[in-house]
């Protein structure tokens, strides 16, 4: 491919036929949108309970079943949690394979792919918080909400705007995230979903909502995330506060209204010591390269590299710097600044992210791992 964009290298260019690694939420998330143009000759996956199944009538195998086939097709690793990426990269080295040769995360393909193939801009993740507002005040919440003092309104205007700016610019999500605070307390999320379901559908592969379960979304609300094919996240926090019958009466709906969910419970994070006891990391680079998040935050006509700087930055207690977030305004059509754009997205920055200084992140240099949702 392109010496000046991307990291694949030349061969990818004609490929037809791929192998994806993994049989988890992701590939059941996308193996559909990847199947329109690749045509899928295995899933790789170890799982004695999986492997040696069919899967929408593609074989599941395990490494060294699927073994002859690597090196002459290309293997996309079908997770973007950075610790699993590297244990399937040691596997797939162990084997002689290289990483950008012949295997890449499904992050990196899909932009660079579509990008020097096709000249579509296509982005794996981006989250939007449409609330800073919410229920419950948890002690490590990595966007800092118990912190906030003011929480402005962020208005259905704003929130369309933001949108319609983001998809002048990309042709493509597979995964568009809904976050908060919490969600379903306003009516924000009920907007978006209303704003993509009549314009950017056919632009998204699978929308998201994480809510922490303590609040019943609105009518109108439920008739978009039914509309829109939405999957809600329930991060069952009822440990530390006790709420589970909410979560009991909110599973209920979903089951009744036919959504697709799942509730997670005992849910680990990382303290990522802002802002109560900033971090200090000397070599930021390689600490951001570590902590890998894709998480890129749409928010105010801005792509931030990582929507925990935003959520900091709105929170008062951290200023960006200009090369932490993308401005989407202007520019249509460029294909440099497209490009530049993508190579943000894509984490392949020539300055500094300042704010993973300050931030312990997600990544296995950080050793501080907390249980999820303890009240302040
Ligand atoms: S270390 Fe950087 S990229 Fe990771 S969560 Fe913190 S701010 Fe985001």
């Amino acid at each position: 491919m392109s010496k000046q964009f991307g990291k694949l290298k030349e061969d990818w260019k004609n490929i037809k036929e791929i192998m994806l690694y993994g049989l988890g939420n992701v590939t059941r998330q996308h193996i559909d949108t990847l199947a329109k143009d690749f045509n899928i000759l295995a899933i790789i996956d170890n799982d004695p309970e999986k492997e040696n199944t069919i899967f929408r009538d593609i074989p599941v195998l395990n490494i060294y079943d699927a073994e002859p086939k690597c090196g002459k097709c290309k293997i996309i690793l079908m997770t973007v949690v950075q610790s699993i990426q590297k244990s399937m990269k040691r596997e797939l080295e162990a084997l002689g394979l290289k990483e950008y040769e012949d295997f890449c995360g499904i992050d990196r393909f899909v932009t660079e792919w579509y990008w020097i193939c096709k000249k579509q801009a296509r982005i794996y993740q981006v989250d939007m918080a449409v609330t800073t507002l919410c229920s419950l005040k948890c002690k490590n919440c990595n966007m800092f909400v118990p912190y906030y003092h003011n929480h402005e309104k962020v208005t259905e205007e704003e929130l369309k705007e933001s949108l319609d700016f983001f998809f002048s610019k990309f042709d493509y999500v597979y995964h568009f995230s809904i976050v908060g605070g919490e969600p379903f307390l306003n009516g924000n999320a009920a907007a978006v979903l209303r704003c993509l379901s009549e314009k950017y559908l056919d632009k998204i592969d699978h929308i998201k909502i994480t809510t922490n379960g303590t609040v019943m979304p609105r009518e109108e609300l439920v008739k978009l995330i039914k509309k829109c094919h939405v999957e809600i996240k329930v991060s069952d926090y009822s440990k530390y506060s006790s709420y589970n019958h909410k979560i009991k009466q909110l599973c209920a709906l979903f089951e009744e209204q036919n959504i697709s969910y799942r509730v997670l419970q005992d849910l680990e994070w990382k303290d990522f010591g802002f802002p109560h006891s900033p971090c200090c990391y000397s070599e930021v680079e390689k600490h951001r390269k570590e902590c890998g998040v894709t998480w890129r935050g749409l928010n105010e006509k801005r792509i931030y590299y990582c929507n925990v700087i935003w959520s900091a930055e709105k929170a008062g207690l951290y200023k960006a710097f200009p090369q932490e977030y993308l401005s989407l305004e202007g520019g249509d059509g460029d294909h440099t600044k497209q490009e530049d754009m993508l190579r943000f997205v894509l984490g392949d920055v020539d300055k500094e992210i300042n704010f993973c200084r300050l931030c312990g992140g997600c990544g296995a240099d950080n050793q501080a791992v907390v249980p999820a949702g303890i009240q302040m």
